[in-house]
């Protein structure tokens, strides 16, 4: 069988497929892997996938259904057996009946354990019970670039009813969790029919009754999103605003890459060792080119620990990084839990806990997220000639002179 698409890789391979036989496991990390090959189908280690099968339960003999879902963190790409956390299904069905409302969501994914069948499993994350109240055999939940593209717009959900009209749900963004999964269901159980359900602001859920129903269902929902932009930016004339700055010949981007990739490698290996993946392809470049880069890039931000402040020109590109320590007041950390665990840690109130952090640093100062914005804006707004720089913001941290 062979299918064709334009925006995805159609990566199954019968023949590798039958050789796994009737093995759902096997056809499921099948799957997974190929799904996970092609980058515009989800993010390195987003996303995850799941099946279920019959097993028999050890403890009672019986036929038990099983359900086999990537473990936290983990990348589909790469996954295999030691990457499964192993649960009853009905255990986690049953959680229903001790769920006690969204401020329940900690306890919860302890109790996850309690469901773990196979004492090799993985941990179960907090997307496993995602996976559980659907009944579909196979699922996947991606984060694929078009699919990004549909739920971060503010009418995610009209877009979607033009994309897939009655055949897919759609549900407003909330985090990952058991009333995520109880949304998940009651949307199934509203329109028994979609075969997708989209997350706003987060992703796709889709499914099948064999693993490759669900990679062939996968693929088309996500081609379908990929040609409804393609069509929309055709309609528009253009994207991102429009070409501002002619690219580089390739010979030349090369050449720059390869000067630029050493320093990018060496800031982000401070702790892990790291490689890098470099792309010039048309729709990195028709970005990277346009005239909304200066507006857009900067929003793309999401790691709290390196804010990379980059600029792009027709002939100059500046790599310049903040690094802040000890920014906890303000921050998106001190919203969880993760305040009231360390004032105990320290036993302090969390009151105590800014005063706390502001005695490590020799200026005896609190870091607030403003600093770190006023350190890139003074290499993006004011540096302009100045590349290749670290600006610690941390009040000058003595166990980190040697940065
Ligand atoms: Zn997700």
């Amino acid at each position: 069988m062979s299918v064709k698409f334009k925006h995805v890789d159609y990566l199954w391979d019968d023949k590798k497929a039958s050789a796994l036989g009737n093995d759902h496991v096997a056809l499921f990390l099948y799957r997974s892997n190929i799904l996970g090959a092609d980058l515009r189908i989800t993010n390195y280690a987003g996303g995850n996938t799941s099946c279920k099968t019959m097993e028999k339960d050890s403890l009672t003999n019986e036929e038990v259904q099983i359900m086999w879902v990537k473990e936290s963190g983990g990348d589909i790409g790469t996954l295999d057996r030691s990457g499964i956390a192993v649960v009853y299904t009905s255990r986690l069905r049953d959680l229903k009946n001790v769920y006690g409302g969204l401020d329940d969501e900690g306890r919860m994914v302890e109790l996850f354990n309690h469901c773990i069948y196979d004492l090799d499993s993985k941990t179960p994350s907090i997307d496993t019970p995602l996976n559980s109240l659907l009944p579909f055999a196979h699922i996947d939940h991606l984060h694929s670039d078009a699919l990004i593209a549909v739920t971060a717009v503010s009418d995610s959900e009209k877009m979607t009813k033009e994309i897939w009209g009655e055949t897919m749900g759609w549900i407003p963004w909330q985090s990952p969790g058991f009333d995520l999964e109880l949304q998940l269901e009651k949307c199934l159980k509203d329109h028994p029919s979609i075969r997708g359900i989209v997350l706003g602001s987060h992703g796709l859920f889709t499914w099948g009754d064999t693993s490759h129903d669900c990679y062939i269902n996968s693929l088309e929902v996500i081609e379908m999103a990929s040609q409804y932009i393609e069509d929309k930016i055709k309609e528009n004339g253009s994207v991102f605003g429009g070409q501002k700055i002619e690219s580089f010949s390739e010979g030349e981007r090369k050449e720059k890459a390869a000067q630029i990739m050493p320093i990018l490698r060496g800031l982000c290996s401070s702790k892990n060792r790291m490689i890098g993946h470099f792309s010039d392809t048309e729709v990195v470049l028709e970005f990277i080119n346009s005239n909304d880069l200066v507006q857009l890039a900067p929003m793309g931000n999401s790691c709290p620990d390196h804010f990379f402040a980059i600029r792009c020109g027709s002939d100059k590109i500046k790599v310049n990084t903040i690094n802040p320590d000890g920014v906890i007041m303000g921050s998106k950390i001190w919203e969880g839990k993760w305040a009231e665990g360390r004032a105990k840690a320290y036993g302090i109130t969390v009151d105590e806990m800014p005063a706390h952090y502001a005695k490590r640093n020799l200026l005896n100062e609190i870091i607030y997220p403003s600093d770190i914005a006023d350190g890139v804006f003074s290499l993006v707004g004011i540096l302009h000639k100045t590349t290749r720089n670290i600006i610690n913001v941390d009040g000058e941290m003595v166990n980190a002179f040697v940065r």
